[in-house]
């Protein structure tokens, strides 16, 4: 791509005085906090935009060391992407330490955020579960407490695809603001992009209307699904809150344990970017099943099953859906 974007500039500069200006402007260096992030960035940006990412694939985006050289990167950068909602507590810090002379574009802005939920796992309302989030938006906003772990908004909303095209939004006018040659091209990009995120959740919404709403219920290792559940009726289970960094009491375990075994809950799923044991652990005391791994937050390597965001998305629903097929 690389390649493509210097023979453009090497082509009008045979042509034009102005290419140099052009050839400059075509190198855009952002930086995105994670792999999912970064992908969307790079659908936005095309050839234009050299996108890393922060965190490496499989990496935990709650929980975070920066390095020395994710300093340098965060420094040198033209425009720096974060989601916010206080998915990465670590990012303040790194931007004063770098001294960035932007402000971090705040991708998660103006999506219809969703609470964390009280910390008690009595799903036994399941039915008016999904309706809840609709009744319960007008207040998110003013609920201004999300320095606690257990209060503020739902950090995860990628794991809808609406909430995606939202990014898309906020990604294009960011670009377009740091490359104004490049604006254009940038919202044909997020248009087409856009496109294929509708197709990502009418692909969601006809898999899962097919199976029966009592099945649609799923173990993970922590809460990051709520945003899906929320959109497609399903019900997720998760002996960790929405951040990683908190411990299940005694009384959780035991409490998703019984669940489980109530509920007829046969499968349960690995996070890429998580540690097990815990849902082995529950998953083990109750009979189930492991259904394989779910990526949550974190893209796999170039190789793996969910190299993209796009990919992710799908691996996640047909995942889910092998698995509740079983439910009984
Ligand atoms: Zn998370």
């Amino acid at each position: 791509m690389k390649i493509r974007v210097w023979w453009a500039g090497a082509a009008m500069l045979a042509l034009s005085p102005l290419s140099a200006a052009v050839a400059q402007a075509a190198d855009v260096k952002a930086v995105a906090t994670f792999t999912v992030l970064a992908d969307v960035v790079s659908e936005v940006g095309g050839d234009r935009v050299e996108v890393s990412s922060l965190i490496g694939p499989n990496g935990d985006p709650h929980a975070y060391e920066p390095t020395p050289n994710d300093v340098r990167r965060v420094r040198d950068a033209d425009v720096v992407f974060m989601s916010g909602l206080g998915l990465e507590g670590w990012m303040d810090r790194l931007i004063a330490t770098s001294g960035f002379k932007g402000q971090p574009v705040v991708v998660s802005e103006h999506i219809h955020t969703r609470e964390m939920e009280e910390e008690d796992h009595d799903h036994g309302h399941d039915a008016d579960d999904h309706d809840h989030g609709d009744h319960d938006h007008d207040h998110d906003h003013d609920d201004g407490g999300h320095h606690h772990h257990h209060d503020g908004p739902d950090p995860h909303v990628w794991n809808s695809p609406a909430n995606v095209e939202v990014w898309v939004d906020n990604i294009v006018a960011a670009l377009s603001k740091a490359d104004p040659a490049g604006a254009d091209e940038y919202r044909a990009n997020g248009d087409a992009y856009k496109q294929e995120l509708e197709s990502l959740d009418e692909y969601a919404r006809t898999q899962i209307e097919a199976i029966p709403e009592d099945r649609r219920k799923i173990l993970t290792s922590h809460d990051a699904f709520g945003y899906f559940g929320d959109r497609y009726g399903v019900t997720f289970l998760a002996p960790l809150g929405m951040t990683t960094d908190s411990e299940a009491s005694a009384k959780d375990v035991a409490g998703l344990i019984t669940q489980m075994k109530e509920e007829h809950i046969k499968s349960y799923f690995f996070e890429n970017s998580n540690d097990p044991r815990l849902v082995e652990q529950i998953a083990s005391a109750a009979g189930a099943q492991p259904g394989g791994e779910l990526y949550v937050e974190s893209l796999s390597k170039p190789d793996g099953p969910a190299a993209t965001y796009a990919d992710m998305f799908r691996f996640n629903v047909d995942q889910m859906v092998k698995a509740m097929k079983q439910n009984d």
